[in-house]
């Protein structure tokens, strides 16, 4: 097997499910990889995105990350024994000569390369990324079918937005989801109230309601903000302040009884570890949303999950961030807590696969060869353009 080709493109993306709703110019990398290997009479490829909520990477693959994996001889990408392509060598090749710090965005360039490559080596097994995963993690149990899901939204509508933040959260409920996430912060604490309210209204109680901060809080604000929020007995209070501002993050944390999440805005195990060991989080309530892509794809979050499971947090308190299916398989195979969805956000990867079932709080797995992107129309022809 030899990667012949390796392509990327960015494209916009929208916050919205009506993309014409500006949302800060959000970009996103699309990479697909192309091998000479056949499966089923067709080449294999395979196919990565940047997440979603920041930035394209396309400078940084351009520039260092794809000519070090094209030029890599094959037996550097496989595995030894069973001539495999093993993404954990690759990501060894991409970050040949890289020094340690200094993660900024190239964690992201890195991560969709590495969500790629994982999809090709799924295919060329000829198996669901969670079954490769969970043999490769040696673990021994069944890989559920269903995992937890939650739907993530609820953004600030320019017009009418109370009432559009009520009919998002009961589509979600109408979609199979019991839990929501919604954004909260950047106003007074007294309007975000009014929200959460409509949203609560539409979920079966509020402990099914999580509210996300996007990291808009200092400390002051932050105090006010969760005195607020704790009689409300949320699910969780995520993003509260600067992500590295972690003085401020236990002050709060120290401040509120119910469960706080971190760790999405966080791209690497150096971090991941300032976080466990200087934010104030408790592993008995809190949750952890680091991002595989954004963390240099899974070989970066197995790191940050085998660390901090080592420290004595639960698997369960891990729900990736992300809204992709890549997260999915990553939650399944690893027994993690669940992972989010984007049942509208972030079009075209706004939701996983309308023939993926969601009931109850839960959703299938993909069970095709690869991440299952396949699954989804839109997915596939937003990579059809890219790479037409
Ligand atoms: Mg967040």
């Amino acid at each position: 097997m030899r990667i012949i080709d390796i392509r990327e493109c960015s494209i916009p993306v929208s916050r919205y499910a009506d993309p014409a709703l500006r949302s800060g110019d959000l970009t996103t990398s699309l990479v697909m990889v192309t091998t000479d290997a056949v499966r089923a009479g067709r080449p294999v490829i395979g196919y990565g995105y940047a997440s979603v909520g920041r930035y394209a990477q396309g400078g940084l693959m351009r520039e260092r990350f794809v000519p070090r994996l094209l030029a890599a001889r094959p037996e550097a990408l496989c595995d030894a024994t069973s001539g495999a392509l093993d993404p954990r060598r690759a990501w060894d090749v991409m970050m040949a000569g890289e020094k340690p710090g200094g993660h900024g965005e190239r964690c992201v360039a890195v991560g969709v390369l590495d969500m790629a490559l994982w999809d090709t080596a799924a295919k060329l097994a000829e198996e669901p990324l969670h079954a490769v995963l969970a043999r490769a993690r040696g673990r021994g149990r069944e890989v559920p079918a269903r995992i937890r899901v939650y739907a993530g939204g609820g953004y600030r509508y320019p017009r009418n937005d109370l009432e559009r933040l009520a009919d998002e959260m009961r589509r979600f409920v109408d979609q199979g989801f019991t839990h929501a996430k919604m954004k909260i912060g950047g106003v007074p604490i007294e309007d975000d109230l009014k929200r959460i309210e409509a949203a609560m209204r539409r979920l079966p109680a509020g402990a099914h309601l999580a509210v996300d901060a996007m990291n808009a809080y200092d400390l002051e604000t932050g105090l006010t903000a969760a005195a607020h929020l704790a009689p409300l007995g949320l699910w969780w209070f995520e993003d509260i302040c600067d992500p590295h501002d972690f003085t401020a993050q236990a002050r709060v944390a120290s401040a509120y009884a119910h469960p706080v999440a971190a760790g999405e805005a966080l791209f690497s195990l150096a971090e991941a570890r300032l976080l466990d060991a200087h934010g104030g989080l408790r592993r008995d309530r809190d949750f952890l949303l680091f991002d595989p892509v954004h963390c240099y794809g899974l070989t970066g979050y197995l790191r940050i999950v085998e660390h901090l499971t080592q420290q004595g947090w639960p698997r369960s308190a891990f729900w990736p961030h992300g809204g992709h299916l890549f997260s999915l398989h990553i939650a399944a195979a690893l027994g993690l807590g669940g992972a989010e969805v984007t049942p509208f956000a972030f079009h075209p990867f706004s939701h996983l696969s309308d023939r993926l079932r969601i009931s109850e709080g839960h959703v299938d797995l993909p069970q095709q060869p690869g991440i299952g992107f396949e699954l989804n129309p839109d997915i596939m022809q937003a990579f059809a353009t890219a790479f037409a």
